[in-house]
This record gives structure tokens, C-alpha cells and sequence, in this order.
């Protein structure tokens, strides 16, 4: 039987409703908006598409949305001074850094200088180091997302085999700390396992499987367990057709459930950004 298809707009659109109705509540109670500040350095076309989409939902939502555009010039100081600034304005509830950044700016030296009560994507050392005590209030974003499509299956996770391929610190590496917290068993892998030819046999032990990479049809659908639930975070621009990590037609014959490529954890990924800002506005006032 083919998989049935986990797409984020459906579980967005929910998050969305409840969200809505709580930054009514909270803009009443406080008198104040919460407020969301890009930081846009030089231009680029991927993060120009980003943008548009976070201004959307956010006028969808009610938030406030402000854009700081600097130069492509800008130092790595510059940007950390501008960080600081806004980390003291009163008016700002969550600071969005735009990827990628210009190339003499190495964005792993910045999420450190974000407030973490401010950090709307999860990136900071401290909100990372909380998804280690699964305490985290404000996580990774893409991350979340993923957690957010597997609980929609309704499968329960306790000792499930989970096999995540990628460890970047925005995704895969989160991705296998929430898992673990839900008792799955995980198994990371990343290019290593790849040079070494082990992909397949990892791949083929996993009852969750999440794949981030960012190298079209890397897992073969052959290798994919009948029955599994398969998570393809990757985004590719193959010719004119944007397409995934996993090799789809083939994984959904064997998979129970399956994200599509684009439609699955892209379209959530920008709603858990929201959510996160409200959970910034939370932890600013004092909200549990
Ligand atoms: P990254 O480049 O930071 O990390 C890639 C990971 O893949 C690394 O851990 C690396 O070790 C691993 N890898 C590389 N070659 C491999 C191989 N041959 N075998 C096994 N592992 C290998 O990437 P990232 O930022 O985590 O993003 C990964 C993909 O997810 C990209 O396509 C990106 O565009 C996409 N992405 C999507 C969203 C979304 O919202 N849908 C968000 C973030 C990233």
C-alpha cells in the first residue's frame, strides 16, 4: 500500500488557529504586540523567499515585523554590535538572523551573541543545551518541525528504532536529542558513515527515519523499511523541480508515512518560528 502523505500545511494551519488566539490574549493583557526583527546582511534570493514568507505569517498572525537591512559590507563586529542593540530594545520579543550570511562572516561565531530569551530559532547554546533536559521552551526550528509531522502519525515512539542522517547543528543533531528524549533508539549518521558505505544498513534498521543532507536521492528507496515513517527534510534544485534527500516514488511504496518535497516540513518550519517568538513574548513576561 503507498505511504500516506504528511504535509505541513495542515498541521501549520492548526498551530496557526491556537497561536492566533493566544497573541490576542496576550496583546489585551500586556497592551503591547509581540515583535519579530530580521536581520538581513547584503542580499540574497533564498533568504529574500525566507523573508516574504516569515512577513506573511506574521501579518497573518498579528506580530509585529521590522527588517534591518545592512550592507553586505558589514564587519562581524558590525553585526554583533547591531545584535547587542537589538537584544536591549524593549520593542523586540525575538531577533531572526537571515542565512546565509556574507562569506567573511562565519554565522557558527554569532547565534552566541543573540539573547536567548530573544533567540526565535533555537540556535543559541543555551536553548540548544536545553533540549538535553527536555526542558526546551524555544528549539530549533526545522527540528520542531520534524517532531511536529512524527507525533501527527500518532505512533508511539518508545523504543522505536530512529535513524537520522545528518548532523548539522540546526538539524540532525536536535532532531536526534528529541528523539531520544521520547525514548526512541537513535542512530545518527552523517558523511562518515556515508564514506564508509554504511548508510544502507542504517538505513534499512529504521522505523523512523529522518533524512537532512541536501543531496537529491541520496537514499534510495530500496533501503527504506516497510512500514517506516520517513521524514526528507533535504531541499534540492534539480533542473527547474525542487526535490528531496529520499528517492520518493520507491520509499513510498514501503513507507507507512512520508513527507513530500517541497510541502512537508518546509511550510511548518516558518509557523514553529512563530510559535517560538510567542514563547520568547511568554518567557519575557514572566509566563510559564
Ligand atoms: P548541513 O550542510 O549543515 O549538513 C549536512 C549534513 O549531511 C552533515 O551532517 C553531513 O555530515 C551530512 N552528509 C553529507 N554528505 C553525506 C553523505 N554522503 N552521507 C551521509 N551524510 C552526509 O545541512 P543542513 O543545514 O542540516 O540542511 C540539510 C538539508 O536540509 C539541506 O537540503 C537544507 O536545504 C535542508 N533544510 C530544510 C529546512 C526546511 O525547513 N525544510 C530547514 C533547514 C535545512
Amino acid at each position: 500500500m503507498p505511504a500516506i502523505l504528511l504535509a505541513g500545511k495542515p498541521i501549520a494551519e492548526k498551530i496557526k488557529a491556537k497561536l492566533k488566539e493566544e497573541i490576542e490574549t496576550l496583546k489585551s493583557k500586556f497592551n503591547t504586540i509581540p515583535t519579530l526583527a530580521t536581520i538581513q546582511v547584503g542580499e540574497n534570493p533564498q533568504a529574500t523567499i525566507y523573508l516574504k514568507s516569515q512577513k506573511k505569517n506574521t501579518l497573518e498572525l498579528g506580530i509585529e515585523f521590522q527588517e534591518h537591512p545592512l550592507p553586505a559590507t558589514t564587519t562581524e563586529k558590525e553585526l554583533i554590535d547591531y545584535i547587542g542593540k537589538l537584544n536591549q530594545d524593549k520593542e523586540v520579543t525575538g531577533i531572526l538572523l537571515q542565512l546565509p550570511l556574507p562569506p567573511h562572516i562565519n554565522s557558527k561565531d554569532i547565534p552566541i551573541h543573540i539573547d536567548p530569551r530573544k533567540d526565535v530559532e533555537g540556535i543559541h547554546p543555551e536553548n540548544v543545551g536545553q533540549a538535553i533536559f527536555g526542558k526546551m521552551r524555544i528549539g530549533s526550528c526545522t527540528a520542531l518541525a520534524v517532531m511536529e509531522l512524527i507525533k501527527s502519525t500518532g505512533v508511539d515512539l518508545y523504543g522505536k528504532e530512529a535513524v537520522i542522517v545528518g548532523h548539522s547543528e540546526i538539524v540532525g543533531k536536535p532532531v536526534s536529542l528529541l528523539l531520544l528524549d521520547k525514548f526512541a533508539t537513535t542512530t545518527t549518521c552523517h558523511i562518515a558513515t556515508g564514506q564508509r558505505g554504511y548508510l544502507p544498513t542504517h538505513v534499512k534498521r529504521a522505523e523512523i527515519l529522518v533524512v537532512a543532507v541536501g543531496r537529491p536521492g541520496i537514499i534510495q528507496g530500496e533501503w527504506v523499511q516497510e512500514g517506516a515513517i520517513v521524514i526528507d527534510v533535504g531541499i534540492n534544485k534539480v533542473g527547474d523541480k525542487i526535490v528531496g534527500d529520499v528517492e520518493f516514488e520507491k520509499a513510498s511504496e514501503k513507507a507507512s508515512y512520508i513527507t513530500p518535497v517541497p510541502g512537508g516540513v518546509g511550510p511548518l518550519t516558518v509557523t514553529i518560528l512563530m510559535r517560538n517568538l510567542v514563547e520568547a513574548f511568554k518567557i519575557q513576561h514572566n509566563i510559564n
